[in-house]
């Protein structure tokens, strides 16, 4: 115990003696500090409000403690169809990686759990609803059209954890919160898990929950010092270039690569295909089957490179991801911060480099400001430019709304772009086509993925805030 009486050991945290072989099996030596102070709270049953994300362990920090009490408790009138927990994110991946954390720590248990999220044939999960289920892990669309079909039974749900609920609001989920919410029994326990709190959160939030105990672990707007970070100056059209050069001069095995658009992504993917790179990219617009294909290779370690948008690579766990690479730096600053957070994770040593346009030192000035480091520049002097430049290039990111274009300084001139450009379609006003680019991006290709924008709204609200969030003195109860 330490003298705040958080448990630091797990043995403190008297988790049934299945659960601790379970932890044991995982390697795991001591809880996280999510998961010492959402432990106890959750253990005596009352409602939590958590400002953790992705990376600090909080999964565990609320399945643990639900696996004991379910497991301590057995239903009263067990039903099929009719789950005693249920578990939203926003995402399939991570209400699949939840799942798969709900099995691994679960597995000396006789609780059964299952996941259903969209984008995949239903009737295998209606099949799964005809038998008990203990816990569901879901994502709000597809779990309101087992209700449509009356497939699916939320009367018998006691533990109700909205995991990353900023981003299911951000995405656009809130209607079918409160959807769910008025189908859940008055009496239940709720567990609510954000990484940043706005003014619609702390909403949502003071509806949800009775007397809340508070957890608030460190935002990771400090960047893990695991993570050795770097810039490069590079001209957008060479970019890829520029990447495919660092993964075969390297030997990089596996490699997230984060790009603005999904059109982007997709474009990446194929040209490091033709480098002789095997990639793929994951996005909202790719079916879930290829988006679990690729995701179960990139893990595996048989593809390589995985190309993503911020909004699909929300909540992904790759143990030990060794390089993560912006290939475009992202115009919110903390999602530079989540997206280095895929690297250097439990307790391994990550890279994470950024590919930059002048055109984005703008981004670059915010994202430094925000984590309080000036993020080394680094030439790499092996990498010679094509001489046959392409013709389709894409263009860097936009600067937003009334921030300045740079003037890029000789030490910031991407690399490949000279002073006095030897090809004008380098420094070419956006939007302005060059002779040699065919085709501009169109509108639709350079448009990022929806969700980014109400994303960014309600980021927008929430910025000024120092601290994540404190807790109310008094909540209301009922709602
Ligand atoms: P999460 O924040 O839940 O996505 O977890 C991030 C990663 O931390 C996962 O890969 C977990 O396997 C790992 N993890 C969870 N709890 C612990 C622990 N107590 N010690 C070490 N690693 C952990």
């Amino acid at each position: 115990m330490t003298n705040n009486n958080t448990v630091t050991t797990f043995a403190g945290l008297n988790l049934a003696e299945p659960l601790m072989r379970a932890i044991n099996d995982s390697g795991y030596t001591n809880p996280t500090p999510v998961q010492a102070q959402a432990i106890p709270l959750v253990l005596k049953g009352g409602d939590l409000l958590a400002g953790a994300q992705t990376g600090t362990g909080k999964t565990a920090g609320f399945t643990l403690p639900i696996l004991h009490l379910l497991n301590a408790k057995p239903a009263a009138h067990p039903r099929a169809g009719a789950p005693r927990c249920l578990i939203l994110t926003p995402t399939r991946e991570l209400a699949a990686q939840v799942e798969e954390s709900v099995k691994t720590y679960g597995k000396y248990l006789a609780l059964r759990s299952e996941v259903m999220f969209g984008g995949v044939n239903i009737n295998p999960q209606i099949k799964a609803l005809r038998s008990q289920i203990d816990i569901l892990v879901a994502t709000p669309g597809r779990l309101l059209d087992h209700v449509g079909q009356k497939t699916l039974d939320l009367s018998s749900v006691e533990i109700l954890v909205l995991d990353e609920a900023d981003r299911m609001l951000d995405m656009g989920f809130i209607r079918d919160i409160r959807k769910i919410l008025a189908l859940l029994p008055k009496q239940r326990q709720n567990l609510l898990f954000s990484a940043t709190f706005s003014e619609e959160i702390k909403t949502l939030a003071d509806g949800l929950l009775h007397n809340p105990g508070f957890v608030e672990v460190a935002r990771r707007n400090t960047t893990s010092e695991l993570v050795s970070q770097s810039v490069h100056m590079v001209a957008q059209k060479l970019k890829s270039h520029l990447l495919s050069h660092l993964i075969k001069h390297n030997d990089w095995k596996q490699v997230l690569v984060f790009t603005r658009t999904k059109h982007g992504a997709n474009r990446l993917a194929e040209k490091l295909n033709s480098d002789g790179i095997p990639a793929a990219a994951i996005h909202g617009n790719k079916s879930q089957g290829a988006r679990t294909k690729a995701l179960s290779q990139f893990k595996d370690g048989t593809l390589p490179v995985l190309v993503a948008t911020d909004i699909a690579a929300r909540g992904l766990d790759i143990d030990m991801l060794p390089h993560v690479v912006n290939f475009e730096l992202p115009n919110i600053p903390e999602d530079y911060v989540h997206r280095i957070g895929r690297t250097g994770r439990a307790g391994s040593n990550g890279s994470a480099i950024s590919l930059v346009d002048s055109e984005e030192l703008q981004h670059l000035k915010n994202i430094e400001r925000l984590i309080k480091t000036q993020i080394p520049r680094v030439t790499i002097d092996s990498f010679v430019p094509p001489t046959h430049i392409p013709a389709d290039a894409p263009r860097p990111p936009r600067p937003q709304q009334g921030q300045k274009r740079h003037t890029p300084t000789k030490g910031n001139r991407p690399q490949g772009q000279a002073a006095k450009p030897r090809n004008p379609a380098a420094t070419k006003p956006q939007g302005a086509k060059t002779p040699g680019q065919a085709h501009p991006p169109s509108r639709s290709q350079a448009k990022p993925e929806p969700a980014k924008y109400l994303s960014e709204a309600a980021r927008h609200q929430a910025m000024p805030q120092p601290a994540l969030f404190s807790p109310k003195p008094s909540v209301r109860r009922g709602k």
